[in-house]
């Protein structure tokens, strides 16, 4: 006799719930996908008890003819692939057809549902995976599906389940995501007889963004966007093959370098409207953020990417997460050039408060991702929305504030705050850019203003805006204090110069070879056996930058040449530190990094000190040449180089406004 068996239905589905429910917010993200894929514009959903009592959603899509209502819930039943080629090119959410399954076997479901073509509607019951009754109704067009009790008839699983707040923060981390990815939907959450969030539908991410995040975090944001093409090939008639083009685009929103995040839960990306994690987009992203955020530090990201189905392979991961790209390097790129390129142009330099906000950030950083949430507290879930001027609002939070946000942005309506977010159709910039401090040099120059502006007008933009900064003087000989037309800045002239020089080796090293001096006198180092192992490894890339070395007895080795910038105190510093450095990096080093830390180090210990006075032709050209690099924003090693305290916060301050 044989002793395999094939499973009873009721069984493979408590199996493949194991996989696909894990917890109520599960349940939520795969009843919004098919409301998403039923092409649904409303979705309202309400929780109760973290959704561990009861989860209900509602939407107005196609719905499901009476037949379909019974298959839906047979394994494997779905309308969403018809062919096997299907699967390589999916452009549902849903394509496996198990989700309506495995949840009514682990719950008490109920749907209701009716198609436009239905002349009644139906509802079907179903607990513990048996079907307990099939009705006929009458309702609207559309899906209500309400499960309740989940995990009741798996007492295990019930238990790992967490707080009732911790579950709710997931289920709201979970619409708020899909909601980021369909603005022209309308998403709300209901929660204890309270509405959590209610976002209205709009005409753009930008606007969704806000509603989402507040207007406070929207503003730190930079928006980016670009394309590829590529190129596929169709056999055409007569053996021929035909080239046709299409495209990848990146478009999306990322912070300004003063956001500060402690982890990688304000980071979301969309792959085709579905939310994904994925490690070639997270480097990417780190990539685009290197010397301008300090190591172990994150930005706050939403980035869409579309792209032809087929680059996409949804299929690799049981809740759909993952996703494999076919063209992996050029997605990793494209995103990286593409949000290195927008900081760049938008050169935004970190407002006053920026200090204060870091250190409130860095204890009260949210949780927002629902991966990374631990026991979200409960006042948490209720707090209001952090008033301007004060701590941005927790990224994760502003959803939950009480005020609705429909209350705060009346839509339909001509509010300022979403004019000014308005985009007009895709790939049109903002009216008004996302960062404002760009605009200040639109307006006139005030009286007795030094900047002459015939001169400014032959200049190129960042000529000019170097100009426009007048350097005024210092506060203890280590910070500059300086006025443009429209703020005082206030810049640190260590880190400052250190930007100016780490780029200027870079470039040094590309072009050729890093300025060198021969020292009159060689410097003799001493070094441990770890040291001088790593120093042969590195030895061509130090001489390349300017750098020469031979061994000097056993333990000591005799430094004959050293970059030009850098004093013979400089030099004695510098390798040890840079050797120490690498001897504790986990990771190998490749040569375009390894090149950047030896320019790092250069640039740390030539730079101008603190603690030393500068005169005016001094300040004049440290201002000029900061203004002339890439990126004078962050110095290497991701701190603010320069603060701007803007006429409008000095005005309020002084009380006139
Ligand atoms: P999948 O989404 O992978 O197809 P599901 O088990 O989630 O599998 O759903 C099975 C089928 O039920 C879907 O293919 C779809 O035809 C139908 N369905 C489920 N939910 C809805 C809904 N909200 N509106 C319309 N049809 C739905
Ligand atoms: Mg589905």
């Amino acid at each position: 006799m044989s002793k395999i068996r094939v499973l009873p239905e009721f069984l493979a589905n408590k199996i493949a719930a194991g996989e696909v429910v894990e917890r109520p917010a599960s349940v939520v993200k795969e009843l919004l996908e098919n409301s998403i894929d039923a092409g649904a514009r409303s979705i309202e959903v309400e929780a109760v008890a973290g959704g561990k009592r009861m989860i209900r959603i509602e939407d107005d899509g196609e719905g499901m003819s009476s037949d379909d209502a019974l298959l839906a819930f047979e394994r494997h039943a779905t309308s969403k692939l018809q062919r096997s080629d299907d699967l390589m090119e999916i452009a549902t959410l849903g394509f496996r057809g198990e989700a309506l399954p495995s949840i009514a076997s682990v719950s008490r479901l109920v749907l209701e549902t009716r198609s436009e073509s239905g002349e009644t509607g139906s509802c079907v019951e179903i607990a513990g995976g048996r079907m307990q009754s099939v009705k006929e109704i009458a309702r609207s067009r559309g899906t209500t599906v309400t499960v309740r009790d989940l995990f009741f008839n798996i007492p295990a699983r019930k238990k790992f389940l967490k707080s009732e707040s911790t579950e709710l923060g997931h289920i709201v981390n979970c619409i708020t995501q899909y909601a980021l990815a369909h603005p022209e939907s309308r998403f709300l959450l209901r929660s204890a007889g309270s509405e959590l969030f209610h976002f209205q539908p709009v005409t753009s991410a930008a606007q969704r963004v806000f509603q989402v995040m507040g207007g406070e975090l929207a503003n730190q944001l930079i928006e980016v966007q670009s394309q590829v093409p590529v190129f596929y090939q169709e056999e055409a008639e007569n053996d021929q093959f035909r080239q046709y083009r299409e495209e990848i685009r990146v478009s999306g929103f990322v912070s300004k370098p003063e956001v500060h995040k402690l982890n990688r839960n304000s980071l979301f990306f969309f792959v085709n409207r579905r939310m994904v994690r994925d490690k070639i987009l997270l480097h990417a992203l780190n990539e685009a953020y290197r010397n301008i955020l300090p190591a172990g530090i994150f930005p706050v990201a939403i980035l869409f990417l579309e792209m032809p189905f087929r680059e996409v392979d949804v299929n690799v991961h049981p809740s759909k997460v993952e996703v494999r790209f076919r063209h992996q390097s050029l997605v990793h790129d494209l995103l990286r050039d593409t949000v290195r390129k927008s900081l760049m142009q938008a050169r935004p330099q970190a407002s006053f408060p920026a200090a204060h906000r870091l250190s409130s950030e860095m204890e009260a950083d949210s949780p927002f991702d629902a991966p990374a949430v631990e026991d979200l507290p409960l006042e948490a879930t209720t707090q209001s929305t952090p008033s301007v001027g004060g701590a941005p609002p927790a990224f994760g939070l502003a959803p939950l504030s009480p005020t609705p946000s429909s209350a705060r942005l009346p839509f339909g309506s001509a509010s300022d705050a979403v004019d000014s977010l308005q985009v007009d159709g895709p790939g049109t910039k903002p009216k008004q850019p996302l960062h404002q401090d760009l605009a200040i040099h639109r307006e006139p120059a005030p009286a007795g203003s030094s900047v002459d502006e015939r001169a400014l007008q032959s200049l190129s933009a960042e000529q000019r805006s170097a100009m426009e900064v007048v350097p005024l003087g210092q506060i203890d000989n280590s910070f500059i204090v300086a006025a443009d037309r429209g703020a005082l800045l206030l810049i640190d002239q260590h880190v400052a110069h250190e930007r100016i020089l780490f780029e200027k080796v870079l470039k040094q090293r590309e072009t050729g070879g890093v300025q060198s001096q021969r020292l009159l006198l060689p410097i003799l180092i001493e070094l441990t056996p770890r040291q001088q192992v790593i120093l042969e490894n590195i030895m061509p890339e130090l001489e390349s930058c300017g750098f020469e070395a031979e061994p000097f007895g056993r333990k000591t080795i005799a430094v004959k040449a050293a970059p030009a910038d850098l004093s013979t105190a400089d030099v004695q510093r510098l390798l040890p530190e840079l050797l120490e450095g690498l001897d504790k990096e986990t990771q190998a080093l490749n040569l375009g990094r390894l090149r950047e830390k030896i320019a790092a180090s250069i640039a740390c210990h030539a730079a101008i000190k603190v603690n030393t006075p500068l005169d005016q032709a001094k300040m004049r050209w440290l201002i000029d040449a900061l203004y002339k690099t890439q990126y004078p924003m962050s110095c290497p090693h991701g701190r603010p180089i320069v603060l701007r305290y803007e006429r409008h916060d000095i005005l309020k301050a002084f009380k006139r406004i």
